[in-house]
């Protein structure tokens, strides 16, 4: 059964619940569509979506004493964390960085320093406005979604085009805000010539983690994991523990790589 069968099945068996009997109306079974029904308090509500959080991973190293990890930032919005892409330049570190549109337009110095280094940082799609890439109206984490399948396509045109008018090659991995999907819009994105980029290791929590358990949690990377943090609050203390950490692992021998440079395995149809 498909997920839109599953959904009209799921409103229709909402939709003929028997009401609770009102007190005069004893034995009245009440018809949909009657002015008892229009007058019913609370609508019943439509079914919420599936949502997915797909784990991508990366193949094994080719050499098991140089484990390899993928660190992938996200640039949702408002400015530049400083402390981590000055370590990134200095320590010569290559990051997949996720950017929005909306991103892109307010932080042309650190834009910049993005085009400087293409050997190190290649820039993907974060989408337009940070809208969840969630084709039905929800919210996650309080935010709105997407809500539709023509939402969904503006959101992912939309960041591409930025990524190009600033002179960024064309993207060719997508990362929606929040992470989260529902299946059609997995199978929406990937047909518009995208993977999707899930990952294994949460550093920063929504960079609204402390310092020192940034640090600890990506610091325990292990040879395949694809870590998300951010690189857009430069107020939280967790992007001091994301900087931090770069530099041990480094010194650990372990091998930074770029999403494009190896091969993954992505839950739910997401990579390859
Ligand atoms: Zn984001």
């Amino acid at each position: 059964m498909t997920d839109r069968a599953l959904s009209a099945l799921l409103l229709a068996a909402l939709l003929s619940v028997s009401l609770p009997e009102g007190p005069g109306h004893a034995t009245e079974p009440v018809a949909i569509g009657s002015p008892a029904v229009v007058a019913a308090p609370m609508p019943p509500r439509p079914p919420s979506p599936r949502l997915l959080e797909p784990q991508l991973h990366l193949l094994p190293a080719p050499d098991r004493n140089r484990p390899q990890v993928a660190l992938t930032l996200d640039a949702c919005m408002g400015k530049t964390d400083m402390r981590i892409l000055s370590v990134l330049v200095a320590e010569r570190i290559p990051a997949t960085i996720f950017v929005t549109a909306r991103w892109l337009r307010s932080n042309p110095e650190a834009v910049a320093i993005l085009r400087q280094h293409p050997d190190l940082f290649e820039v993907e799609n974060h989408g337009a406005n940070h809208v969840p890439a969630v084709d039905v109206p929800t919210l996650i984490y309080g935010i709105a979604s997407a809500g539709s399948a023509e939402a969904v396509a503006q959101e992912v045109i939309g960041g591409n085009a930025a990524i190009e008018t600033a002179g960024f090659p064309k993207a060719t991995w997508f990362r929606g805000s929040t992470a989260k999907y529902d299946p059609s819009a997995i199978r929406q994105i990937r047909a518009m010539g995208y993977r999707i980029a899930g990952y294994s290791l949460n550093g920063d929590g929504g960079s609204l983690l402390g310092a020192s358990i940034t640090e600890k949690k990506i610091a325990s990377a292990r040879d395949g994991d694809v870590i998300i943090a951010h690189i857009n609050q430069p107020g939280h203390a967790a992007g001091e523990g994301v900087a931090r950490a770069l530099s041990s692992l480094k010194r650990r021998g372990v091998s930074f790589v770029r999403l494009s440079d190896v091969e993954e395995i992505g839950e739910a149809g997401t990579s390859p």
